[in-house]
């Protein structure tokens, strides 16, 4: 059995600025040492509970930040950017998803670094929806008929994850005041609770499965951006249409394609900003 693991930065415990996330400096490199010990914790936990095989897939920015060398060597690791499915590359094949350091969507407060993939999203939509990462993603783990079964992040984040994801597994490992601050637990306290609850959230699959999110079809995705300039880059895209000034809406009966769709906008809509 493949446990499929997408681990982001800023759910980890012990990390509440944008110092901390950024690529390079100290604190930064404390950081993705945090990162790589609760992604661990996860892949221990994985096969406790009865996983063959673990995959890890560094999410967060360039997606180059767990320490290979400090990695439980049970994992592979994907590491780099310009994956075809971003955070969710390597998931096909997989008998559960878990989703380790998540944040909250964009517009959520508190929440440590709430956002939606990047700075000029203010809401993703998805059949009417507002989605963060977590529903953006568990939709192409869906697509894949893949099974979200445990996320780890601050308590917005958890919130997020049980309206969404019925049966998941959830661990709050710091608890959000505002953007850029939390009561964080120790770190080795929130590995333990990661390590405990991969287990359970594995070994409870066979008893009680999760259902994968699926989307119904056509997928109907709607992209708020922070400002118009935004939204007329985002309207390069064929197929796309505008729905107001700042929304850019497309339509299509494939979701993977209306993913891909949405992260081109995105990239569009940075070098437009
Ligand atoms: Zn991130």
């Amino acid at each position: 059995m493949r446990v499929w693991i997408s681990v982001d930065l800023e759910g980890v415990s012990g990390v509440v600025l944008q110092r901390q996330i950024k690529d390079q400096g100290p604190e930064y490199e404390a950081a993705r040492k945090l990162m790589t010990l609760e992604a661990n914790a996860a892949v221990e936990g994985a096969l406790a509970g009865g996983a063959s095989e673990v995959v890890v897939n560094d999410s967060h920015s360039h997606m180059q930040n767990i320490l290979p060398e400090l990695l439980n060597p049970a994992a592979v690791l994907i590491s780099g950017e310009n994956k075809p499915l971003s955070m969710v590359q390597g998931v096909e094949g997989a008998s559960a998803a878990f989703f380790v350091g998540y944040h909250a969507q964009a517009g959520t407060s508190p929440a440590v670094i709430d956002h939606t993939y990047a700075g000029v999203v203010r809401q993703v939509r998805l059949n009417g929806r507002p989605m963060g990462e977590i529903g953006i993603n568990a939709a192409v783990c869906g697509y894949y008929g893949v099974p979200v079964v445990l996320v780890t992040g601050d308590d917005a984040v958890v919130r997020e994850a049980q309206e969404l994801l019925p049966g998941v597994t959830t661990v709050a490992v710091k608890k959000a005041f505002s953007r850029y601050a939390a009561a964080c637990w120790h770190p080795e306290r929130a590995r333990a609770a990661i390590r405990q609850a991969a287990q359970a959230a594995v070994q409870r699959l066979s008893q009680q499965p999760v259902a994968p999110l699926q989307l119904a079809a056509p997928v109907r995705l709607e992209v708020e951006f922070a400002n118009t300039a935004m939204a007329d880059a985002a309207l390069l895209i064929p197929g796309s249409l505008r729905l107001d000034p700042r929304t850019v809406a497309l339509e299509h009966p494939d979701y993977l394609t209306a993913f891909k769709a949405m992260r081109a906008m995105i990239a569009l809509a940075e070098e437009g900003a």
